[in-house]
């Protein structure tokens, strides 16, 4: 398989090239979310009995459970050549045009944040996905001339963190629409020990569960964090990530028990001391701790509304007991309950 990316974002951070070489290289080694597996793998086999390429693919779920590890997984088991780009990064219709001439019958294009497509690009991939045919504009202006070329029969895997900003008739162009969730400690303990085979790492398996637990049920926060912990367990231990070193490279990293981080601390903070414990707005509370609106939204909410210390209203955020007890606050009476999930 080759692999092209339009754009390279997460191979410009060291980070980044490390998350690429602890990608799962097979399907069977892809950790967790079994429906989701389960079905793809027939989707697979289907689709090769049938010599066809498979289905447009939409995985939509909270970033770092693994949509674009899938796609890869898509295009090696089928033996076909990725491409990769994403919604953010394509300004024009022109700039598909070459990625779409050059795929191979069978080939997969991955989108990534594709709900953030302009409408003039969604509208031009509509008739590449059910027709395999795209109008290629001969000139500018509203007269312009365009010509129609066939393209090779594709798979497109798209991804979003938000499925709801997907358009109808986008979203009506996937055959296959599945949702990751979040990871069970279990399954982010396999991760986090495969990693660290991977990283040639020493860890008992009480330091692996510490981690996993602490994870936010997201694999790429467990990749990371055993990272981190790696690198405090090779200056302020003997390399050896025990329970008792996971705690103490955690606490240094304002991780707390519930794998709560400095800046969801923040967030619950702010709508506790700021606002009484909401309700409030999403503006008004990412202008509170001078964070982007929308990673508040796809990135920090999901976890917190699931584990019970958010609730979404439609009045806005509001505070849950649990988060006012877990910061240390006396909740007020009549604030919200929600069983905890831990
Ligand atoms: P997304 O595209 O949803 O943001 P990625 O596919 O980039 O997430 O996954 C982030 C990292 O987590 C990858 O480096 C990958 O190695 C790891 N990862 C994600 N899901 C799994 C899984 N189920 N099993 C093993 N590793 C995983």
């Amino acid at each position: 398989m080759s692999r092209a990316e339009i754009t390279t974002p997460e191979a410009l951070s060291e980070d980044g090239a490390v998350e690429l070489s602890l990608r799962p290289q097979r399907l069977a080694e892809f950790i967790g979310q079994s429906r989701v597996k389960e079905s793809l793998a027939i989707a697979l086999d289907a689709a090769r009995a049938r010599k066809e390429p498979v289905d447009h693919l939409l995985f939509f779920g909270p970033p770092g459970l693994g949509k674009t590890t899938l796609a890869d997984l898509i295009a090696r088991e089928l033996g076909v050549n990725l491409t990769v780009t994403s919604g953010p990064a394509l300004e024009k219709p022109g700039d598909l045009v070459a990625p779409l001439t050059s795929l191979r019958e069978g080939d997969v294009l991955f989108i990534d944040e594709i709900h953030r497509l302009r409408p003039v690009i969604e509208e031009f991939l509509y008739s590449a996905m059910e027709d395999f045919r795209i109008d290629i504009r001969l000139s500018d202006g509203p007269n312009a001339r365009t010509v129609p070329m066939n393209i090779e029969r594709f798979t497109l895997v798209g991804a979003t963190t938000r499925l709801g900003m997907l358009t109808a008739p986008l979203r009506a162009r996937f055959g296959i629409v599945h949702q990751l969730g979040f990871y069970p400690v279990d399954d982010l303990e396999v991760i986090v020990r495969r990693t660290g085979e991977v990283l040639r790492v020493e860890m008992d398996a009480a330091g692996a569960h510490e981690i996993a637990r602490r994870s936010r049920g997201t694999p790429r926060v467990a990749n990371r964090l055993l990272r981190r912990v790696r690198d405090y367990a090779e200056v302020r231990a003997n390399g050896r990530i025990t329970q008792e070193v996971a705690e103490a490279a955690l606490a240094l990293l304002d991780v707390d028990h519930f794998g709560l981080d400095d800046m969801d601390g923040r967030l619950l903070r702010a709508i506790i001391e700021k606002f009484e414990g909401g309700p409030v707005g999403l503006s008004t509370m990412a202008a509170a701790i001078g964070e982007d609106p929308g990673t508040i939204e796809e990135v920090y909410e999901p976890f917190l509304v699931q584990h019970g210390f958010l609730q979404r209203t439609p009045r806005g955020r509001v505070a849950t007991a649990r988060a006012f007890r877990h910061l240390g606050f006396v909740p007020p009476a009549g604030s919200a309950e929600q069983p905890g999930l831990f």
